[in-house]
């Protein structure tokens, strides 16, 4: 990859005089350059806010001066804002990504700029502190706010009234008799300070040896990558809690990343148990509010410890000392819109600009990790086995073929007995489906009609508790009609295949006495119905869950002990490169919600094939060697991570246009030793939100950089503005 950082960061010359170039959050080839006024003196870095064309903009001042502009006719600077310059690391960082993704600097700056309003300077709110001598007249009123105020905190003049119980008279009486001082202090609530004593876990062997190795990397000092690589419950956790202990005692910041999903607040509630003090969380459920404090804490070093989704990333952390990636494997990092980046890679990237190390965790690590692992780059803990008494649960098979369910049910004999069988001796089961809604087809039983998504290709999925017919890939919505939309027949509409609800649904009939709790993000909308529906599984209000991807991570629930997975060949339709990989890892994940606590747990995994490679390594728990042969064959074929790949989509509205962008693409890209150039082919989701697409997919060996060789090939094709041209580097989804 090129990359000519090295010189634009050469910002050691204390002030830049003349002209200097600004990034603007916009999707624009580069920085432009401004004038800086006489009277202003600005540095590489500083946020500034310039005119371009008739708007007023922020931006950063990005380098020097190009000079391609006579300084005559450059616009200036309007003004420099006064709050801490953006790091020249978060600067290398934007640079460093832009160029991996082939995406504009300014479209990734404003991944790093998303809190609008945070360079303001903080809001204020006046506290009062008693202060002076009581006042002469007492009346029972003041008494009560005299008394209230001895324990020396501050309080807003409503604070006080409402806590003594008094108007707010009475108290702004005492201010103006000089009983109280004023104090200024900032609106947004600070944050706590971990205390790295508060209540250590007294690790085991293997968790503390993970732990000593973690920290003698940062004792070290400098950039390092582990794997922390745990079974289900083995305390992963625990251990990069220490880690994370070790970087504040550094006096340095320490940054979570997780799955978005698993953003729960049972997450936070462990965090808070072990460092007495909850970390600042940055996902994209924060208000503006709290986007801001969060961003001014970060910046000005007062929160220590955030726990965010992958954007989280881009926070301007004043001194940040490690990065913990939690279930690394996670697709949910790949960032698919825009940006097209992967936060676990750009956490290496990042750790690497930094100098610090970082902490990939997992129990099924990723194919490019455990790559890394292999060649020496990334160091490996292990901790081989579950904390406590807990064992790994045993996982079985079931041979749909040979034990099918009865006509119209999914649930097979063996799995209902096994229910049946923890239903009687207390304990929980859960049922995994990774579908959402009802049915994901339906069908017209008179003229064979399937219902389809006007703006998509794809079917329509049935939402039976909302009566509705919803479209997973564009949230298109529509009652579900009574009759047939082709053949006008009544009542010939019938819903083909399972989803959660439906299997809910089989639940209920089999076992009327069982609590059911039905687990999918269309029925929890928002993390606090999430957290309640996770915390009445844990207090036992619930025997039966079933449940989408949503209950396959990072739950500990004791009573756990059958753990049902409906559909195990599901993920192994879509054939794409990582089909296998994924599919063992969701399983694998859910299988471990089993047995976490002193009774063992037994999961069953329905499936037409069960001599699948995927399904004998789960039964087997042979990873490592389910592991090495995807790595055969992918080293076979050049795939990932043993080869690069780039996909591009092509989009618009006009299927023409579309397909004359692509035959042009077609007929322009060069041949190049280690390249082969896939495509055009219509995507699989060839039509998504009312737009026709056409794929690419360019694959290079890893000595190749892939990204100069398509970007000098788009470079070389005039793309109308109607059509968009997608860059996805290392993609994950192929749809
Ligand atoms: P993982 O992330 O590896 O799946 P967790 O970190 O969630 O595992 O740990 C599993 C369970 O074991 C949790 O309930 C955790 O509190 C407990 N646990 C792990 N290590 C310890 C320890 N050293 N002392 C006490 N409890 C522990
Ligand atoms: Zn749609």
């Amino acid at each position: 990859m090129s990359s000519n950082s090295s010189d634009l960061f050469n910002d050691d010359a204390s002030h830049k005089v003349g002209v200097v170039s600004v990034l603007l959050p916009l999707g624009i080839p580069g920085p432009y350059d401004y004038a800086v006024p006489p009277t202003m003196k600005v540095d590489h870095g500083d946020f500034v806010t310039v005119p371009l064309g008739s708007r007023e903009l922020l931006g950063v001042v990005w380098a020097d001066g190009t000079g391609e502009v006579g300084h005559n006719r450059l616009k200036p600077i309007i003004e420099r804002l006064d709050v801490p310059p953006m790091s020249r690391v978060l600067r290398q960082f934007v640079d460093w990504i832009a160029s991996y993704t082939l995406s504009p600097p300014g479209a990734v700056l404003r991944l790093a700029i998303r809190a609008p309003g945070a360079l303001e300077p903080a809001a204020m709110r006046t506290v009062y502190r008693l202060a002076g001598p009581a006042p002469d007249r007492r009346t029972p009123g003041r008494e009560k706010v005299l008394e209230l105020a001895q324990d020396g905190f501050a309080r807003t003049t409503r604070e006080l009234a409402e806590e003594a119980g008094v108007s707010t008279a009475v108290v702004r009486g005492l201010i103006d008799a000089g009983t109280f001082e004023a104090i200024e202090l900032p609106a947004d609530a600070p944050f706590g300070a971990p205390d790295l004593e508060f209540k250590k876990a007294v690790l085991s062997d293997a968790q503390a040896f993970a732990a000593d190795q973690l920290t003698q990397r940062l004792e070290q000092g400098g950039f390092s990558a582990q794997l922390l690589d745990g079974v289900t419950g083995s305390g992963k956790t625990e251990v990069y809690f220490e880690a994370v202990a070790k970087a504040l005692a550094q006096g340095r910041q320490a940054l979570i990343l997780l799955p978005e999903i698993a953003l729960t607040g049972q997450f936070l509630e462990r965090f808070e148990a072990r460092f007495g003090c909850r970390p600042a969380e940055w996902h994209s459920d924060l208000s503006s509010r709290e986007r801001k404090r969060v961003w001014r804490g970060i910046a000005d070093g007062s929160a220590r410890v955030v726990v965010g989704a992958r954007s989280a990333l881009f926070l301007p952390f004043a001194d940040l000392g490690i990065i913990v990636v939690d279930e690394e494997h996670e697709s949910a990092f790949k960032q698919e819109e825009g940006v097209t980046y992967n936060a676990r890679d750009m956490s290496v990237v990042r750790a690497s600009l930094g100098g610090f190390p970082v902490l990939l965790a997992s129990a099924t690590p990723s194919l490019e990790t455990m790559v890394n692992v292999w060649n020496g780059k990334y160091d490996h803990l292990v901790l081989p086995e579950r904390h406590g008494p807990a064992v790994m649960p045993a996982v079985g098979a079931i041979d749909m073929r040979a034990t099918p369910p009865e006509r119209g049910e999914w649930l097979s004999p063996p799995l209902m007995r096994a229910i049946a069988e923890a239903m009687a001796k207390g304990e929980q089961a859960m049922l995994f489906l990774n579908r959402r809604g009802y049915a994901p087809l339906t069908l017209c039983r008179t003229c064979g009609h399937r219902i389809e998504c006007p703006q998509c290709d794809s079917w329509l999925v049935e939402h039976r508790f909302r009566k509705q017919l919803s479209c997973h890939h564009c949230g298109y919505s529509a009652p579900v009609p009574s009759a047939c939309p082709s053949c006008n027949e009544e009542d010939a509409l019938i819903a083909c295949g399972p989803g959660v609800e439906r299997i809910a649904e089989e639940v209920v009939q089999k076992f009327p006495q069982a609590r059911l709790a039905l687990l999918s993000s269309d029925n929890l909308r928002g993390p606090s119905s999430h957290a309640d529906a996770i915390r009445q599984i844990a207090d036992h209000e619930v025997d039966i869950i079933v449940g989408t991807q949503i209950v396959a991570k990072g739950h500990n629930f004791p009573l756990l002990t059958v753990v049902g997975v409906v559909d195990a060949d599901l993920g192994l339709e879509n054939g794409d490169l990582r089909a296998a990989e994924r599919t063992f890892q969701l399983l694998h994940q859910v299988s471990g919600r089993a047995g976490r606590a002193e009774r063992p747990g037994r999961v069953y995994l329905q499936t037409y094939l069960p001599e699948h490679p995927v399904m004998q390594a789960l039964i087997e728990g042979a990873r490592d060697p389910f592991l090495e042969r995807e790595a055969v064959m992918r080293e076979r074929t050049g795939y990932p991570p043993y080869g690069r790949l780039v996909a591009l989509i092509i989009s618009g509205e006009n299927p023409k246009q579309v397909q004359a962008v692509s035959r042009e693409l077609a007929r322009s890209h060069g041949a190049l030793e280690g390249i082969s150039v896939f495509g055009p082919a219509p995507a699989p989701l060839a039509l998504l939100r009312g737009r026709h697409r056409v794929r690419f997919l360019v694959k290079s060996t890893r000595a190749i950089a892939i990204q100069d060789y398509v970007a000098e090939w788009l470079s070389r094709v005039k793309v109308p503005g109607a059509v968009r041209v997608a860059i996805d580097v290392d993609p994950y989804s192929f749809l």
